[in-house]
Order: structure tokens, then sequence, then C-alpha cells
């Protein structure tokens, strides 16, 4: 999480159950951390660290010091649960960063989504779970849930989990390669995110199609 600042998205406070918690800057601060600071963005932690490790994260409601580099986020420790396996079964079989879609589409699975763009979907119902593609907004789910060789059992992402890597990796890789670059902020983006004419973003083009004129 070095150099994120703001609230953490999903990091929900172990002492008061909200979701209000910034990064700690340890050590003497340096650059913008006192701006930072004084809008709240950060906390900085001070000089005298704990050699059992530092805590990363200050709830801004109750004031508790908690966390450690590389915990789940709320939404990646709902998945690992579902999948009824520990968090870095999860985060070595199928990487990190996923967030639940809220509300997902009424087809019987929780979904998660992972990658920024997003790259990969997992799906997990009562029977395991399927890899597919990112749900895109125009594309109803049925098109991109696969009916035989990407469903998983519980049992394989427990003792086969290369096998689960290796499709997980296949598919993120072939959604890389459909993403377009942007010539204004220089991100890729997912062709239906994607002006061809313009060649930016639609972000970008709604963002300073006033200005470019
Ligand atoms: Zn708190
Ligand atoms: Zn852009």
């Amino acid at each position: 999480m070095s150099g994120a600042v703001g609230i953490q998205a999903g990091r929900v406070c172990p002492g008061c159950g909200r979701e209000e918690s910034v990064p700690i800057v340890w050590g003497m601060p340096a650059g913008d951390s006192f701006e930072l600071a004084e809008r709240g963005l950060v906390s900085l932690g001070g000089c005298l660290r704990d050699p059992e490790g530092d805590p990363v994260l200050e709830c801004r409601a109750c004031g508790l010091a908690w966390g450690r580099e590389g915990d789940p986020t709320a939404d990646e420790q709902a998945l690992a649960d579902l999948l009824r396996v520990t968090w870095p079964t999860v985060l070595r079989a199928l990487g990190a960063g996923w967030r639940w879609e809220d509300p997902g589409p009424e087809d019987g699975f929780r979904w998660f989504v992972s990658g920024e763009p997003a790259q990969l979907s997992i799906g997990v119902d009562a029977v395991g779970f399927v890899l597919a593609r990112p749900l895109v907004a125009w594309s109803p789910r049925q098109d991109v849930v696969p009916s035989g060789g990407l469903r998983f059992t519980r049992e394989q992402l427990q003792w086969f989990p290369a096998e689960v890597t290796a499709e997980a990796e296949a598919i993120a890789t072939g959604v890389r390669r459909s993403f377009r670059w942007c010539r204004t902020c220089r991100r890729p983006a997912p062709p239906e995110a994607f002006d061809r004419t313009e060649r930016m973003c639609t972000a970008c083009d709604e963002a300073y199609a006033h200005v470019a004129g």
C-alpha cells in the first residue's frame, strides 16, 4: 500500500467496524506528509518504531492503529471465506486486489473482480467456483461464464493451485491484450471504455472534450 493516501477501501477497523482508516506514515515526515496529515489523508506515526512491526493504518473514527502490510481487505477475506481456504492460499493461486461486485448479476454466484482495469473475475457458488473474463456492462454474464472447462472445485484450489493459477493467468492475459492505450492519460483502458475515433479513454474524452475542443 506504499504511496496510498486517504481512506483505504475495504479496510474495516477491527475496533469499531468502520471503513475510515488512513495509512500511517512512519519515521521523520518528509515531503508533503504534513500537508496530507492536516487534510486527514494520512496519519503521522512518529519515529518510535515497534521492532515487532508497525501497524500500517489508523482509524479516523476511533483512533485505533492496526493492520499489517499485505493483510487482506474485507472483500479479499470474504472471498477466502467463501472459498473455504486461507487468504494466503487465495493470494498465491489467484493474486490480490479482489473487489466484491455488489450487486452482482442474479445468477447464483458471488462475483469478485481483480485488476485495474479489471482483468479477471471469479464467481463462487455452493459447488465451487468459475473463473471468467470481467463482466462488462453491455454483455450478459451468460456470454462470459464458461459452461465446462473453467469450473473448479474448492478442493482443486486447495490441492492443485497451479492449475487454477494457469487458468487465471490465461484469462487475465487475454483480457490485457484487448486493452487500448489512452494517448491522453497514457493508461490502459478496456475496449468498452475506449473511444477509437478520439483514441482516448472515455473518462478522458468526457473530462477534456471541452478543453481540447
Ligand atoms: Zn475504528
Ligand atoms: Zn485516458
